[in-house]
């Protein structure tokens, strides 16, 4: 079976560490890795959110310098 996980991080402002750490335990039981798409201002803003999620073996991809809906 193959699984696909992305995660959508446009700012950071719920993903704490705390939160990537539960999630990477659910991950990790399954022996899943995510996909994390990640906006240019998070990870200005939040660049050890970033190393920490490329630390425990994540793939970090770009999603724009900044993600807002579309009017
Ligand atoms: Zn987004």
């Amino acid at each position: 079976m193959i699984v696909c996980i992305t995660g959508d991080i446009d700012y950071f402002d719920t993903e704490s560490i705390g939160c990537l750490d539960s999630y990477f335990s659910v991950l990790g039981t399954y022996n899943v890795t995510g996909t994390f798409l990640i906006t240019a201002r998070a990870a200005e803003e939040y660049p050890e959110r970033v190393e920490y999620i490329i630390k425990h073996g994540h793939v970090v991809e770009g999603h724009g310098d900044v993600h807002r809906g579309v009017l």
